[in-house]
């Protein structure tokens, strides 16, 4: 969240000192101009072009930068976690949202998720669903574990679990 944040920031800035830049250039041009002041003049009509060329690029940025952090908040904070929803959520197209997510996970904007078929998923919650009900060979207790190595509680008996995939 934090690069996100840090990068909506800048791109906000580039995109607000790129318009005023702009804005003071027009004048700049005719006042030195007729003042014969050429460099001056010059400053203007670089602010001008670099507004006229960057403008629309920066300020693209800027809403895109807005609305990466908005996804991430939604999957982050409010628990979203499927492509329709994320897509009404942040009011953008269904394609687009899905390469947004998967640039969100490739470039690390967000971890502990993995994306399938339109479905963002805990890697927590997976390792919860893959824990089985075993039982110790030694006394027979209930053990939840996962795949491998395990303890049991009750009489410290160390065992393996194998998990059978269904
Ligand atoms: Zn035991």
């Amino acid at each position: 969240m934090e690069k996100a944040l840090e990068q909506q920031k800048m791109w906000f800035w580039i995109a607000l000192i790129s318009s005023i830049l702009a804005v003071v250039g027009i004048p700049m041009i005719p006042i030195f101009a007729s003042a014969k002041i050429w460099w001056l003049m010059t400053v203007g009509i670089v602010f001008v072009a670099h507004g006229f060329y960057g403008l629309a690029l920066y300020w693209m940025a800027y809403s895109n930068a807005r609305r990466r952090v908005r996804l991430i908040y939604a999957i982050t904070e409010e628990n979203i976690l499927t492509l329709d929803k994320l897509a009404a959520q942040i009011s953008y197209g269904q394609r687009e949202t899905d390469l947004m997510i998967k640039k969100l996970i490739t470039d690390s904007y967000i971890s502990g998720y993995y994306y399938e078929n339109g479905t963002l998923i805990k890697r927590e919650e997976e390792k919860k669903t893959r824990l089985v009900r075993a039982e110790c060979p030694a006394c027979g207790a209930p053990v939840d574990a996962g795949e491998g190595e395990c303890v049991c509680e009750y009489c410290g008996t160390h065992f393996k679990v194998e998990v059978k995939l269904k």
